[in-house]
């Protein structure tokens, strides 16, 4: 290909809106070009890059042998309404109307779309198992779209879903995924962190996430040197056990005008966060319920959401707060006559003398001891997890690190197979219903991924398999004659099986090798003065900074090895 009649358009300039490194070099490189907020359009370098990694994953779901498919992006209402998640998808989800009011979502995901399909084909056990892909467009409507197509409005997904006749049969369908992802990642040229994730209803480690490490990650990894790596919304850690030996104080109500908030509490008191009785109202599915927590801690809501068994949770407005403790936002407890549900974090019951609220404006109780001032019923790990924890398997301290989520693997369990009625006749003839796993990967993600893991200070350095091209030949010849002696060797390298991008622009040789290390393909070639006047021709691996010599007959040799 040669450059002059391609649409490579590099910027010097950083774009004002790009904070991160990703996105800054694609839009330097010429990858993409913002189309709105949250939209990118793929330049044809971009795409490139773009269809490896789709080749890549395409082979290894298919070498798992899973089928491809291609399904609308626009879905029914009809299904989510079938699934029951018309109603709680949420803003996110686009939602459309055709002429004839019917509604439409532009998918999110298609869970429902693909059950839907497999159960007007399979009808017995032989029919199974089963796990169907695609590689698709896929839409959410993000509040804040940012740090460019990590997280967009539109992304490509390739999105896949196994059904099994049984339990055991869906842990080899996921672990053949999971084998999968692995190689994916890895032939990608990605490091991934692969970590516990949430599993709502599913319990166990049925979950998992492929992260990346990264400054501009926004998940946050606690991981441990035995092997112990868990998405925050899930991680457990060790609790200390009781507070100190010091006898229970009398409890006793002290008025704090003014003092609300923990730090207010601290100053106030002079003791550590970790003796106040943090209470917070929620709605949990619009009911009002209590959580308490240790004042030096942050509610998890993913997990008070599970511990509560709620699918909508939001704090409560100060209006219910008022109504529940009869006192303003601030002075709400666990102690008297709380009338609402509590949920006490599994560190509450071994406060020793705590402080907490009084449920009573300019009011609090100290010297509050669980069993004898109040009773924890209901007790679930409700706080995240945080760096310097001790780790839940082994004890030691974890570390806290920032990831962008690649791919993601699932045992969904029933959920879709029994709301949207899907049955099969097992061996005896008996109806039986499926059981689903569903396995995602970030296709535009992964590509931004494997920027913020592959580059230098002059711009990308492509992994080969990934890359939009093998070689980036700069020819800098002038006169005809030796402007004919570079489409030579251009030609030497097309024959030789390489795909080959060369800049045959007009420019100095300053300007093009600043372009071929912004763009990073992973081979340099350059053909000029040495080549005009003693026949060597410039080999240069885009990481490396040795110039190797070549003589035309050995040039796809030498150039092969390079991109090894
Ligand atoms: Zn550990």
């Amino acid at each position: 290909m040669k450059l002059s009649r391609y649409m490579v358009p590099t910027l010097k300039e950083v774009p004002s809106d790009a904070v991160v490194t990703s996105h800054r070099l694609m839009i330097r490189a010429g990858l993409i070009r913002k189309e709105s907020a949250g939209m990118y359009a793929y330049l044809p370098l971009g795409f490139r890059v773009l269809r490896k990694i789709m080749d890549i994953v395409r082979e290894e779901m298919d070498r798992a042998g899973a089928l491809e498919f291609l399904m609308p992006e626009m879905t029914s209402a009809d299904l989510w309404k079938e699934s029951g998640r018309w109603d709680t998808m949420g803003p996110e989800m686009f939602r459309i109307k055709d002429r004839n009011g019917q509604e439409y979502a532009l998918a999110p995901t298609h869970e429902e779309a693909m059950t839907n399909v497999v159960r007007q084909i399979v009808a017995s056990y032989r029919d199974l198992p089963v796990t169907v892909y695609q590689m698709n467009t896929k839409f959410r409507d993000e509040i804040r779209p940012r740090f460019g197509v990590i997280r967009s409005k539109e992304f490509i997904m390739k999105d896949a879903y196994s059904f099994d006749m049984n339990e055991k049969g869906l842990e080899e369908s996921y672990q053949a995924m999971r084998k999968a992802y692995r190689r994916i990642f890895e032939r990608c040229g990605l490091e991934t962190i692969p970590v516990e994730a949430d599993t709502g209803s599913m319990g166990g480690s049925n979950s998992e996430e492929f992260m990346v490490a990264s400054e501009v990650g926004e998940e946050y990894l606690l991981l441990c040197g035995c092997g112990y790596r868990a998405n925050q919304e899930k991680a457990e850690y060790r609790r200390t056990g009781r507070q100190g030996n010091e006898p229970q104080a009398d409890i006793k109500k002290v008025p704090t005008p003014d003092v609300k908030t923990i730090d207010d509490l601290v100053a106030f008191f002079k003791c550590g966060a970790d003796k106040f009785l943090k209470s917070i109202i929620y709605l949990a599915d619009g009911k009002p319920v209590m959580a308490v927590v240790t004042g030096d801690r942050e509610i998890n809501e993913l997990k008070l959401k599970r511990a509560l068994g709620a699918t909508d949770l939001e704090l409560a407005p100060d209006t219910v707060v008022m109504d529940v403790t009869k006192a303003p936002v601030g002075f709400a407890g666990p102690v008297s006559d709380i009338k609402i549900p509590v949920v006490y974090d599994l560190s509450v019951a071994d406060v020793v003398n705590g402080i907490t609220g009084a449920n009573e404006k300019d009011m609090h109780f100290t010297g509050v001891n669980s069993g004898r001032d109040f009773t924890v019923k209901n007790e679930a790990d409700i706080t995240s997890a945080v760096e310097g924890d001790m780790c839940p398997k082994c004890g030691a301290a974890m570390s806290v690190k920032k990831g962008i989520e690649v791919g993601h693997i699932f045992k969904l369990g029933y959920k879709y197979t029994k709301s949207m009625n899907v049955t099969v006749l097992d061996e005896k003839g008996k109806t039986v219903t499926p059981i689903m796993g569903c396995y995602g990967i970030g296709v535009n993600r992964t590509m931004a991924a494997i920027v913020e893991q592959h580059y230098d200070e002059r711009g990308i350095m492509w992994p080969r398999s990934v890359a939009p091209f093998d070689v980036h030949m700069v020819g800098l010849g002038k006169s005809p004659e030796e402007i004919a002696r570079v489409e030579e060797i251009y030609d030497l390298l097309v024959e030789g099986g390489i795909d080959v991008l060369y800049d045959d622009r007009q420019a100095s040789p300053g300007f093009k090798f600043a372009d071929a290390d912004l763009i990073g393909i992973p081979v340099r070639v350059t053909v000029g003065k040495t080549y005009f006047s003693g026949g060597e021709i410039e080999v240069k691996s885009r990481g490396g900074s040795e110039i190797l010599k070549s003589a035309k007959e050995n040039l796809v040799k030498l150039v092969r090895e390079t991109m090894k």
